[in-house]
């Protein structure tokens, strides 16, 4: 196919408005290069494009119009149009949303913009400060390096007044600079740490398999500490000097902080940064700079996957297991899985790493679809914690408490031995339900088949699934009684309160999300904790994900049960993966861990699992169960959410199509539903549940794409595909 397009030719270009079809334009005066980027008129109205492919020339010439202009970006690669179109082919989703999903960059059609820069210029202060002396010291510390105003001042601890001051003697000169500049480049020959027999094994297998630039993936199992970053680290290392570009994807904003820190002790720089708590011109950056080559090494969060890289050589995926890769809004991806997909369309190599992966990867790397490495034993001397289950029908507790008196015994040698204990339980804010003691009535959200959710931090009531708050009522909202609302079931805040009063000279700190009013802020807390400035952690999931706490020594898992009751196909499967993650932060360094699991089921055969720590067989255990249902990785899964306002029009959708099943029939898929789906109404719309069940080998998505298209879907009812759908609310 040509690759360049005069001034005049054909050319498809798709938008990212939902339009269903691929509009033909004009090259505009210069030509266009396939792949471009362009700005096109639609109506009244400019929008953003890529020029797809020539022109169809189904359309009348004179009526078509011409590309506007070409965007100062690097074209899309054909690998990239390839990749995107094979990842909304799998999802079901339209290409208009794909485009979207690839071009999530502020100010894409913005020219380089400039920004000020201050170096150091001649001369001294006429009048001498402190402050000033710092700037001037800040500046001749680095060289002749420019440095923007924030930084500058931040370096130098003084405000930016005071370096506007020196810029007005030309103590310091202020310039322009563009403000993409690409990323300081990483030397991977630094040397790394010195690497364990089983690590430098690892590390060498990956770095055959990145020097034969060819499509593999690899399970990279161990436990948490075990150093599977220092070894994925060693591929990034290895496919830097290859000259090629590394992704490494993180399930958290929170965890990037450190990981930036380790990146650079280890390369000499940091790596770009892609997720949602970078600010738009770092972003805008981040996208050019993938897209030029001026970035080599980028850390970001699931969307990062859609960057336009050059020369992807390596994706790692860390934690490969968490349920956030999986996008339950908008485009409905797994970026596990569109990892796997993209890597395998450029010849690279992807690293799934975890201490518990996902049972689909267990199962991969069982059929030897995928490599596995394990490494065995924690990094030094420490060892994976003593785990024991607290038998709660045998623990003296009142139905308002939940710490029991042996865990509370043994915080309290943890405390007297300096070092830190944490008590997980998985539930935001106060108390999950909020009960009126005279009628009974528990408060639920006006718009959501949920009950809301007391944050007393926040000082209101906060429904879980669609975010609304509302102040907690004097009264009761049925019966009108007074003063009779109480608290039924403790969140990470109830617990904060309970640990406090009975450690009452403890330093407790509750690390929840929701308590902090920044990503930033909640990175600060988590490095003060980690420094001991904590003496009982009280934490939501968010601290079972990897952090560092070297003085923790004890965890009590407040609720083991909780992940048990769901009809979820994954309960059992989530659950073993949590506990598991969260005992795994007892005991990093040298002082051996303890784990206790307050349980009220001890003989459950997860309980039992998690305890025995033979993970090999609650796995093969697990895949029997799945593969005896013909269930995901063993079978295939879609589920269909319908919703509308109007619950008997959503109803009507969902029995017509369970009527129009044909197409699923054909393929020998089943349909299940219409029913309502777990969480009835969201947002005041109504929703109902359809689900696909298909053999492994079926072409499920064409049979589904024909069966969606032959039931018209009209007004405000909606319709939306979950491939693989990973929650089932
Ligand atoms: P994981 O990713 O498996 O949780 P890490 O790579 O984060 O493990 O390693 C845990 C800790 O042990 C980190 O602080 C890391 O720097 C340290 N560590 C791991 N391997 C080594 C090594 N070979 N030499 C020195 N420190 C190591
Ligand atoms: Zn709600």
């Amino acid at each position: 196919m040509t690759s360049f397009f005069h001034e005049g030719d054909l050319v498809g270009v798709l938008t990212t408005q939902p339009l269903g079809r691929i509009l033909d334009y004009k090259a505009p005066e210069g030509g266009c290069h396939l792949g471009a980027f362009v700005e096109v008129p639609l109506g009244p109205r400019k929008v953003l494009g890529c020029v797809w492919g020539p022109g169809k020339g189904d359309f009348d010439r004179a009526k078509i119009r011409s590309v506007i202009r070409v965007l100062d970006a690097a074209p899309m690669l054909d690998e990239m149009r390839a990749f995107l179109e094979r990842a909304g082919a799998y999802t079901l989703t339209p290409m208009p949303a794909m485009l979207r999903l690839a071009t999530r960059s502020p100010g894409l059609g913005d020219p380089p913009a400039m920004r000020k820069v201050y170096r150091r210029g001649t001369g001294l202060p006429k009048r001498a400060t402190d402050a000033r002396a710092r700037v001037i010291a800040a500046l001749e510390e680095y060289g002749g390096l420019a440095f923007t105003l924030g930084e500058l001042a931040e370096m130098a601890g003084v405000t930016s007044s005071v370096v506007k001051g020196l810029v007005k003697e030309g103590v310091v000169l202020e310039e322009d600079s563009p403000r993409d500049l690409p990323y300081p480049a990483l030397d991977p020959d630094r040397p790394g740490k010195p690497l364990t027999e089983d690590q430098a094994t690892a590390a060498a297998r990956l770095g055959e398999a990145i020097r034969a630039e060819t499509y593999g993936t690899t399970l990279l199992k161990g436990v948490t500490g075990s150093g599977k970053t220092e070894v994925y680290l060693e591929a990034v290392a290895e496919t830097l000097r290859r000259g090629r570009q590394a992704l490494v994807l993180l399930p958290e904003i929170a965890l990037t902080a450190e990981f930036l820190t380790r990146v650079e002790a280890r390369f000499g720089a940091k790596p770009a940064e892609w997720h949602s708590g970078v600010t738009m011109t770092e972003r805008r950056r981040c996208w050019r700079m993938v897209g030029e080559g001026g970035a080599q090494f980028v850390v970001g969060a699931r969307s990062a996957l859609f960057l336009p890289f050059r020369d992807l050589g390596l994706i790692v995926v860390d934690e490969e297991h968490d349920t956030s890769y999986k996008q339950e809004d908008g485009v409905l991806y797994n970026a596990r899985d569109m990892a796997v997909l993209r890597a395998s369309m450029t010849g690279a190599q992807v690293v799934l790493a975890s201490a518990t992966p996902s049972l689909e990867t267990w199962a991969n790397a069982d059929a030897g679809k995928y490599a596995r490495l394990d490494l065995t034993s924690r990094f030094g001397a420490a060892v994976m914690p003593q785990m024991r289950a607290l038998d709660m029908r045998s623990e003296d507790l009142p139905g308002t408490r939940w710490i029991s008196p042996t865990l509370a015994q043994a915080v309290r040698g943890r405390i007297e031995a300096g070092e830190q204990s944490l008590l997980f339980l998985n539930r935001r804010g106060y108390a999950p339900v909020t009960i009126c003691r005279a009628c009974g009535h528990q408060i639920g959200c006006d718009h959501c088949d949920a009950r809301m959710v007391e944050h007393r931090f926040l000082k209101r009531l906060v429904c879980h699934q669609c975010g609304e708050t509302k102040p907690m009522p004097e009264v009761c909202p049925s019966c009108k009684v007074e003063g009779k609302l109480a608290p039924v079931g403790p969140g990470v805040e109830r617990l904060g309160e309970e640990t406090a009063a009975l450690f009452p000279d403890a330093r407790v700190r509750v690390l929840s999300s929701d308590l902090f009013g920044s990503a930033r802020a909640l990175k600060a807390a988590i490095v003060e904790i980690a420094e001991g400035a904590a003496d009982i952690i009280i934490g939501t999931q968010l601290v079972a994900k990897g952090h560092n706490f070297p003085k923790l020594t004890l965890v009590g898992v407040i609720d083991a049960d909780l992940g048990l009751q769901g009809s979820d196909l994954r309960a059992a499967e989530r659950t073993f993966q949590l506990m598991r993650q969260v005992a795994g932060r007892a005991g990093r360094v040298e002082a051996p861990g303890l784990a206790l699991l307050q349980t009220f089921q001890p003989e459950h055969p997860v309980i039992r699992a998690i305890l025995s720590g033979e993970e090999e067989s609650f796995w093969a255990a697990e895949a029997a169960e799945r593969e005896r249902a013909g269930v995901p990785p063993y079978g295939r899964m879609a589920g269909i959410v319908l919703s509308s306002p109007d619950v008997q029009l959503v109803f009507d959708l969902g029995n017509r199509l369970a009527r129009a099943d044909g197409p699923l029939r054909r393929i020998g898929a089943q349909v299940y539903g219409p029913a309502p789906a777990p969480i009835a109404r969201i947002r005041g719309r109504h929703r109902v549940r359809l689900l696909v069940k298909a053999d492994k080998g079926a072409p499920l998505q064409a049979a589904l794409a024909e069966w969606v298209a032959s039931v018209p879907i009209k007004g405000d009812l909606r319709l939306s595909v979950d491939i693989d759908p990973q929650s089932f609310f």
